[in-house]
């Protein structure tokens, strides 16, 4: 949650990219039919991205994830829930390794 999604002034002003998909673009597209205006989508929780918080408070950027594939995360709502995923479509650092990967959500109802 400290690290914002990446979006795409991030391509542009970062790479010249004008057209890279990016995971905020892919929150506003999915998220495009309730209402909510792109100034307002929220940040990301970044399960298996690799940004450590160094000693003197900066954060580290583009070490691969350390998650293996097969790796999980499970979370139980409490409440209804409008979740989002992204699988990082940042390939032009090493923040997803040598390879971009696709994710498998598996949803569960009670
Ligand atoms: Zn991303």
């Amino acid at each position: 949650m400290i690290f914002p999604a990446c979006d795409p002034p991030r391509y542009r002003l970062g790479f010249g990219l004008e057209r890279h998909r990016s995971c905020r673009a892919n929150l506003a597209e999915a998220m495009a039919d309730r209402g909510i205006a792109y100034e307002h989508l929220p940040d990301p929780i970044n399960f298996f991205q690799n940004t450590p918080v160094r000693p003197d408070g900066t954060i580290a950027y583009g070490g691969a994830s350390v998650a293996k594939p097969g790796d999980k995360v499970v979370l139980r709502a409490l409440v209804d829930v409008i979740a989002v995923a992204s699988a990082c479509a940042m390939d032009l650092t090493g923040i997803n390794g040598d390879r971009l990967s696709d994710i498998r959500l598996t949803v569960h109802e009670s």
